[in-house]
């Protein structure tokens, strides 16, 4: 009975701990060593040299992290994967090893803001030719891919506007050119989204959102082709922005309730998105699974759950904005996103902080959009909250 056959409730409990762990424990061991130590000369030589099973030093594998990767691999169908200290220590790394001076990368142009800075500022200086194109315009998405690639960077839904891309669209165009796709599955998760069934080579995670889901940790993991992330492993090796054993511990521990925790908040998105849709005092909301989103019957094809992420502006200035948040109760303001408690935050001081004010009207993030992150509470108590904090405005 293989584990990967199972449902993603059951994989997201056992994968990775389905053989009995250290000392009987029902729980993963927090293996906290830097180095890992040999009696006899031949075993670790055997070790060292990937000719035998075994840990050598934790910069390389270690084994609490060892079943986090595990866990991950399974739930997103994939041949290996690594994990790293956070999301954008994946992204970095993945972007690093796979693109050279005088390759081009094809992107969009509402990545999260710290990727985007790594598409402006860093790949640019090593001679990269970074082309960043129009989010929800497949036919120019296909265009750039056509002129011819190394990589193409997709995410979606992006953060923090809600924008869907055609995966299977964009995916047939990068196969044509011989090109990798890599795909940000932070805001979908492997629950709702599995871009490696639509056939991308790679998926990304920043596992301090939704994997991990408790706001305790911070983590990324790369999943994907043997090859492709195997050369990401070896220059994870050398740069060394690996997970920490108690960081993996504790994203782990999350990642056990993440079937639970999804499916509920992609019923509380839902409804607080149809809430907000229908309020005189908000402008605009932005949800994949609302009948009025321009994607939706993309995201109906390519996901099984619309989230529990939404994003809205009210009508009014930043300091309506200011009595707006101040008003909510049960709610962290917080840069964060994904957690079992809701979170709330404009994008000028959480996802798109990087990025000048003209950077965010560009990419239609106005002054008074907040981002919304359901949590586990009681949907009908967050609307509630809601629907108060609206009157008092
Ligand atoms: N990708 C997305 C979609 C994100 O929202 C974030 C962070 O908010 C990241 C990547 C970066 O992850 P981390 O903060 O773990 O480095």
């Amino acid at each position: 009975m293989s584990i990967s056959n199972q449902k993603p409730s059951t994989i997201a409990v056992w994968a990775g701990e389905e053989n009995p762990l250290a000392f009987g424990a029902a729980q993963v061991p927090i293996v906290q060593s830097a180095p890992f130590a040999y009696d006899d000369m031949d075993e670790w030589a055997a070790a060292a040299l990937g000719q035998a099973p075994g840990y050598i030093y934790s910069r390389n594998t270690n084994p609490t992290v060892g079943v986090f990767e595990e866990k991950c691999r399974i739930l997103e169908g994939g041949e290996k994967a690594i994990a790293f200290a956070s999301g954008m220590a994946a992204i970095s790394d993945t972007l690093l090893t796979h693109l050279s001076p005088g390759d081009r990368i094809v992107s969009i142009k509402d990545t999260y803001g710290g990727t985007s800075r790594i598409f402006l500022d860093l790949l640019p200086r090593f001679g990269i030719e970074v082309d960043l194109v129009e989010t929800s315009d497949g036919e120019a998405i296909e265009a750039a891919i056509g002129k011819g690639c190394k990589l193409v960077y997709l995410e979606t839904p992006t953060n923090p506007t809600l924008k869907i891309i055609d995966l299977k669209r964009a995916i047939a165009a990068a196969r044509q050119q011989g090109a990798i796709t890599v795909v940000d599955n932070t805001f979908a998760t492997p629950i709702n989204q599995k871009p490696l069934a639509i056939g991308a080579d790679m998926v990304l995670h920043s596992a301090t959102k939704y994997l991990g889901g408790h706001d305790d940790a911070m983590g990324g993991v790369l999943i994907g082709r043997q090859d492709l992330v195997q050369a990401v492993y070896e220059h994870r090796e050398i740069c060394g922005a690996v997970l920490s054993a108690f960081s993996a511990y504790l994203l782990l521990r999350g990642m056990k309730t993440l079937d639970l925790r999804v499916r509920k908040q992609n019923e509380t998105g839902l409804a607080v998105a149809q809430f907000l849709k229908g309020h005189p005092r908000v402008e605009s909301v932005f949800y994949p699974g609302l009948e009025t989103h321009d994607k939706h019957d993309i995201a109906k094809t390519q996901m099984a759950g619309f989230g529990g992420m939404l994003s809205f502006s009210i009508d009014g200035d930043f300091d309506a904005l200011k009595k707006f948040v101040g008003h909510l109760h049960y709610v962290h303001r917080a840069a964060s996103l994904g957690s079992v408690n809701t979170l709330i935050g404009p994008p000028s001081v959480t996802s798109h902080v990087e990025c000048s004010a003209e950077q965010r009207a560009a990419l239609g993030i106005s002054e008074t959009l907040l981002r919304y992150s359901c949590g586990v509470e009681d949907a009908e108590d967050l609307i509630t909250q809601l629907d108060e904090a609206l009157a008092a405005l």
